[in-house]
């Protein structure tokens, strides 16, 4: 999705929410979120920036990270108050916005108005919808030029309060969408209820956001959003010990009970003093009156001319202001100390309390997996428990009449299953509680079986094999006939065929993912497609840097479809990064994904790339 930078956008969360039964609508909780959230979501891809319109707690709203701004008409004017605010302080050319309980809003909904406003040369694009034969307007979910600011503001002071009153002698376009329940508000705790528990999302109604959807032809990045949006997070919060929370994802925002550092403190061993004695025209001479070590205040208060002898992390003594390193002091005896002009300014070498973090600041954000510098940030707060996600249950078996475990005699025609082995490294790198449920013969009866013993213990299954046109078809059948499931041929080298969906069994359910047999194309699969939903599932940050760097040869590449090619990334002859891409590509070669230390990214628009052209690469080290 394009970002769109010439866009604000606004969501409207100033009303008093009195269908709600007077409770706060955005912050309504709505599959796992509020449900402003759940708007942020679908429009920060869109827009340069996303502002919300508040009037009630504010606090809470100031935790989702962007600006909120309250009603500047006062006595909850109505939506059109919450625009009025939102242009006073746009700064982009347009502002969008769209009502705090609509979340399914469409993800085009930026791109299409600002195109239709920019065509027809209009001051506002609407959005609208057909019921029936009816035009039905959404004037809530508009584009306006910010210049139309005191437009509004006019109409608004003459007590003007129509949603679609204050436009009238402005050009408006309106702008046909076809998807009715992306507008779809939600006005009642019933209906919100009932949408939350009795209609999980089906994935034909996160499909139908996409404007185009063809489950033979998917692109690479169509199946992952699709994934993201049918995903959930699982809701178990467990207490664990400090040190059992490494990689663990942390479950609540952790603030800070205290300031840290407590008190204010010597950067350096040497003298903590006054800066007013520091002389600018020549050296300075104090006298040493006492001495502070780390742990071990002193109640002495230096008078003009004096100082104290200081450790690392010892307090500040009342009344001194800077410190100067031992090293620095130009002469010195038991009882005075000489300065030299200039070697130091005043503040120099002190700590403040609170610097590191302040008290009631929010040390560690929720969703973050836990690493070394967290456990010290921790321990630095005096937590001796962590509150942590409980973790992610995935259940694992390969299918295949070919495979043999490990042990057995090899027969002809047979191999050894590799993918359970590389399946089991990367789950349990992420984190995961792994059941490895062995082999599963292609026999409908046992992997029925498999799937459903699988479903009933685990929150997310991955399989291996048996998901492409060639293989049996009962698996998919099976696979379909347990629940919510499609498959895809998705428009990526190696992968393609992938299976997504959630299977229910006995009264539990589980996400499955049917990945390809492919032993290099299982791994691809993994870390495309199920890697960042296990992690969303676990309630984690999930996002991976790529780096862009030259690729030492030229790499042949058809357009339409995204390639991940195996690399080795190392320094080049002039100190540069540069990535080469391993020798064979075929799926089936796992040697050279282990010889191999990052994948080369190849996006669907991209063609053959010359030598020396700057390409996209994402590590393996850090990836699980
Ligand atoms: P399939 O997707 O079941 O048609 O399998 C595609 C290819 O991957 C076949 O050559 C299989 O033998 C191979 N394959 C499938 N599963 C595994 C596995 N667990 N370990 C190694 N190779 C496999
Ligand atoms: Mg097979």
């Amino acid at each position: 999705m394009q970002k769109n930078e010439q866009i604000s956008a606004l969501i409207l969360a100033g009303g008093r929410g009195s269908r709600m039964g007077h409770v706060d609508k955005g912050l309504q909780p709505f599959r796992g979120l509020t449900m402003v959230e759940h708007v942020l979501q679908r429009l920060t891809p869109q827009v340069a920036a996303v502002a919300i319109n508040a009037n009630q707690n504010l606090d809470i709203y100031e935790r989702f990270g962007v600006p909120v701004l309250p009603d500047v008409t006062p006595d909850f004017a109505g939506p059109l108050a919450g625009m009025e605010a939102g242009l006073r302080q746009c700064t982009t050319n347009y502002l969008l916005s769209a009502p705090c309980d609509s979340p399914f809003l469409p993800q085009d909904l930026a791109a299409r108005l600002l195109e239709a406003l920019q065509a027809e040369d209009a001051d506002v694009a609407i959005a609208v919808t057909m019921e029936g034969s009816r035009r039905q307007p959404h004037p809530v979910f508009c584009l306006l030029k910010t210049s139309l600011a005191p437009v509004l503001s006019a109409y608004l002071a003459e007590g003007g309060r129509r949603m679609d009153g204050w436009y009238g002698g402005l050009k408006v376009v309106e702008v046909l969408f076809e998807d009715v329940d992306a507008f779809r508000n939600i006005n009642t705790r019933d209906e919100l209820q009932s949408l939350d528990e009795q209609r999980p999302p089906r994935l034909r109604d996160v499909v139908s956001c996409l404007s185009s959807y063809d489950p033979d032809a998917l692109p690479v990045r169509d199946a992952q959003k699709i994934i993201g949006q049918f995903v959930t997070p699982i809701a178990a919060i467990e207490k664990v010990a400090l040190r059992a929370s490494l990689d663990r994802v942390l479950a609540q925002d952790i603030v800070s009970p205290i300031n840290v550092p407590a008190y204010d403190n010597s950067a350096m061993d040497g003298y903590a003093l006054r800066g007013a004695d520091l002389r600018a025209d020549g050296p300075t001479t104090l006298n040493v009156i006492a001495t502070v070590f780390a742990g071990r205040p002193s109640e002495a208060v230096p008078a003009a001319g004096e100082c104290v002898r200081i450790m690392t992390g010892g307090v500040m003594p009342s009344g001194c202001d800077s410190v100067i390193p031992q090293e620095h002091v130009a002469a010195l005896s038991d009882t005075s100390i000489t300065i030299d002009a200039g070697v130091i300014r005043t503040g120099d070498n002190r700590r403040f309390a609170g610097e590191d973090l302040k008290a009631g600041s929010a040390a560690l954000k929720k969703g973050k997996r836990i690493r070394p510098a967290d456990l010290g940030l921790l321990a630095s707060l005096g937590f001796a428990e962590v509150p942590v996600q409980r973790r992610l249950r995935v259940a694992f078996f390969s299918t295949g009449d070919e495979l043999r475990s490990i042990g057995e005699s090899l027969d002809a025609g047979c191999v050894y299953d590799s993918n359970r082995y590389t399946l089991y490294g990367m789950l349990s790198r992420l984190g995961c509680d792994i059941i490895d449920m062995g082999i599963v013969r292609d026999d409908p009866a046992a992997l029925e079986e498999a799937l459903r013993t699988a479903c009933e213990n685990a929150d997310a299954i991955v399989t291996s094999g048996g998901v492409s046109v060639g293989a049996a078809d009962y698996t998919r059948e099976i696979m379909a006939r347990l629940g919510d499931v499609t498959f895809w041929k998705i428009g990526m080298r190696p992968g393609r065929p992938l299976a997504f969906g959630k299977i229910e069994s006995r009264g539990h359910s589980a996400y499955l993912f049917g990945l390809p047999g492919n032993p290099v194309a299982v791994m691809v699969s993994f870390y495309f497609f199920a890697r960042n939903a296990l992690l969303a599932m676990m309630g984690a940050d999930a996002a991976l840097p790529l780096l862009k760097v030259r690729s030492t040869g030229s790499i042949r590449k058809k357009t339409g479809r995204t390639e991940y090619q195996r690399g080795v990334l190392a320094v080049g002859a002039d100190g540069m990064q540069e990535v080469a891409i391993t020798g064979s590509q075929g799926s089936g070669i796992l040697r050279s994904m282990s010889e191999a230390n990052c994948m080369v990214m190849l996006h669907d628009e991209q063609g053959n790339v010359a030598a020396g052209d700057m390409v996209d690469v994402l590590l393996f080290e850090g990836l699980v």
